[in-house]
């Protein structure tokens, strides 16, 4: 182990939750030893029946050698019993101990495990838990034991340790879900009486499955170790921190004085992991999304809390990750209806509750349609139509939007190919890439692969990507890009102003066109700011030889402010809403736009 891994190891290995030794089922003989005197062999027999009577707690004897080494063992009732008979002390007064014992006891090291000796006593005949056998430590006599002292040790290591087994999390050592609610329910219980609070927190872990994935499970279950023991040395010994599963903590805190002292905590939580750990050999970083709920102010009951607390967390993670949020009334219905999208989004594919539709992009120059974006539509039988901007998160969240844009992929380009076999003039149909999808290794054979079986030439595909989808990992989208241009692909970046692009890396992109976020189209006529940036961006694209375009127009006046800014294409409500492919088809040949 490395230096870097013992002081991981180490980090909240002081909090009780994570000393598990009280538990283990492994414990040695050492613990059984009575430590009596013993008595040589040479040693008066009506000496030892005398002590006998008169410590009924003695319940065997040993006899030991010059050496201190035990040859035998008399057990109370045999001695006893001998001396029953009339004349026995006048008959034996002058016999030795030695005439008396049992020279074939039981013998064991005190470092034997109480397993081993349970296993030699049942060997050995169960008289053996009667009479008692001797302890020694390295040859010499320790003590005594008795079959009464194994059997209970023995009953208690094992309830304890089912109780382990039951109660804890075997990965991390932390308490699991049943030992946290049961903690929580009385916290909460106590809280009644006392009429104090408690905070519970969420944590979720960022990038958990990344490591899982790329380093493997062994190097995953060593960062939770290392977590675990980090979040422990963050709280009080008093508190309990809980692994419920995967990469899900809970963190009981049993008083807090209020709010901002359960939000001290979870700041402190989402610190504790700024410093990566080193596991095989990896810098790993991860980060910590926490939600907080207070008792009472947010609920009364376990599962209230749990569900709220998880809500919150919910919200930290998608508000920008790395950060503690404290629960609020309005988080709550937004994940009764995550959970519902959730559920219903599994099968949705399958069931044909999507559809794609196309929204015109029209020339400033001349006024002609020069493209359509694929844009999704679901809609539910009980929900009705869930907006894109509801589901595609959820999507990218369950990995199912894999399937979802490749069918979106599909759909578009073969609508296209129809299109142009219904005589329409061949249209550049635009596409959403999720970064998900940008990032996956087999992003480029899926697109050649949609391209050859649709049919449609590449050059009439177009790919809009997020500025952080290709900003994510800049060199490595450059590669990406430069192939998917190589192959005849055009390439635009979506919702432009709203990210972070890098200038340097923006000029390295083989792009084709930058698509203006609405956010600064919307009422551009009167908003003089949004008339700058839109400008700002027309001078920018010219001087990196892109095209640019406007979407999100709406009004007659923002469509001639963005004309007069330099766009030279756009789209939006203006020109039409999204329509289905054969809605498009028949809007085209009636609209005059050629
Ligand atoms: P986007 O790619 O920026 O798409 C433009 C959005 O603006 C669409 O919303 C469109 O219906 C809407 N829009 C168009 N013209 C106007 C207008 O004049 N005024 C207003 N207010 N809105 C207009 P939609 O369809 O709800 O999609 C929202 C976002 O969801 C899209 O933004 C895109 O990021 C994502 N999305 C939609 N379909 C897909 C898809 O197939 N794959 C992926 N990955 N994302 C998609
Ligand atoms: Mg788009
Ligand atoms: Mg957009």
């Amino acid at each position: 182990m490395s230096d870097t891994s013992v002081r991981q190891a180490a980090e909240g290995r002081d909090h009780p939750d994570l000393d598990s030794s009280r538990f283990a089922a492994d414990a040695c003989v050492r613990v059984l030893a009575r430590r009596f005197p013993p008595y040589h062999r040479d040693s008066s027999c009506v000496g030892v029946l005398d002590r006998f009577l008169h410590d009924p707690v003695l319940a065997a004897a040993a006899v030991v050698d010059n050496d201190m080494r035990p040859v035998g063992l008399v057990d109370r009732y045999s001695l006893v019993e001998q001396f029953l008979h009339p004349y026995s002390r006048d008959l034996y007064h002058k016999s030795t101990i030695a005439e008396f014992m049992d020279p074939r006891p039981i013998i064991v090291d005190a470092d034997s495990s109480i397993d081993d000796l349970s296993r030699i006593i049942i060997d050995a005949g169960m008289r053996h838990m009667v009479s008692g056998f001797v302890i020694t430590e390295d040859g010499a006599y320790l003590g005594i034991g008795s079959g009464h002292d194994l059997f209970e040790e023995v009953a208690n290591r094992k309830q304890n340790h089912l109780y382990y087994l039951a109660h804890y999390d075997q990965l991390t050592g932390l308490p699991n879900r049943l030992l946290l609610s049961d903690r929580l329910k009385r916290a909460c219980l106590r809280g009644q009486r006392g009429g104090y609070r408690i905070a519970l927190l969420f944590v979720d872990l960022d990038r958990f499955k990344r490591v899982n994935d790329t380093l493997g499970h062994a190097a995953g279950d060593q960062l939770l170790q290392g977590v675990a023991g980090r979040f422990a040395a963050c709280v009080r010994k008093v508190d309990t921190v809980a692994r419920l599963g995967g990469d899900e903590f809970t963190v009981l805190l049993e008083p807090v004085s209020g709010q901002q002292e359960a939000m001290d905590v979870a700041a402190k939580l989402v610190e504790s992991l700024d410093r990566p750990f080193f596991i095989q050999n990896h810098e790993v970083a991860t980060g910590a999304s926490v939600g907080v709920v207070l008792f009472p102010e947010h609920d009364l009951t376990v599962d209230g809390l749990m569900r709220k607390a998880d809500a919150a967390m919910y919200h930290a993670k998608h508000e920008g990750r790395r950060q503690a949020v404290l629960f609020t009334e309005e988080m709550n219905s937004i994940v009764v209806e995550r959970v519902t999208l959730e559920a219903c989004l599994s099968s949705a594919l399958e069931k044909g509750e999507f559809q794609c539709v196309f929204q015109p992009q029209l020339t400033m120059a001349d006024n002609s349609v020069v493209g359509a974006e694929a844009l999704l539509r679901w809609i539910h039988p009980e929900l009705g139509p869930v907006p894109p901007s509801k589901f595609i998160p959820v999507a990218e969240e369950t990995g199912m939007i894999f399937a979802l844009g490749l069918w979106v992929l599909e759909e578009a380009c073969m609508q296209q190919v129809r299109w142009l076999a219904a005589g329409l003039p061949p249209l550049r149909i635009a596409v959403n890439i999720s970064a998900l999808q940008f990032k996956n290794r087999e992003f480029c054979d899926q697109i050649r692969a949609v391209v050859h079986k649709s049919g449609i030439r590449p050059e009439h595909l177009e790919l809009e990507l997020t500025e952080s989808a290709v900003m994510a990992d800049a060199e490595h989208s450059v590669g990406i890009l430069k192939s998917l241009r190589d192959f005849g692909i055009h390439l635009a970046i979506d919702d432009f102003g709203t990210g972070y692009s890098s200038l340097s890396y923006l000029r390295k992109f083989p792009l084709h066109r930058l698509k203006i976020d609405r956010s600064f189209i919307s009422r551009i006529d009167q908003i003089p700011a949004n008339a700058l940036i839109v400008k700002a961006i027309v001078a920018l694209g010219d001087s990196l030889g892109l095209d640019v375009i406007a979407e999100g127009v709406e009004t007659p006046e923002e469509l001639e402010c963005v004309r007069r800014c330099g766009c030279s294409s756009y789209q939006g409500y203006r020109l039409s809403e999204p329509l289905s492919g054969e809605d498009f088809a028949r809007w085209f040949k009636r609209s005059g736009y050629v």
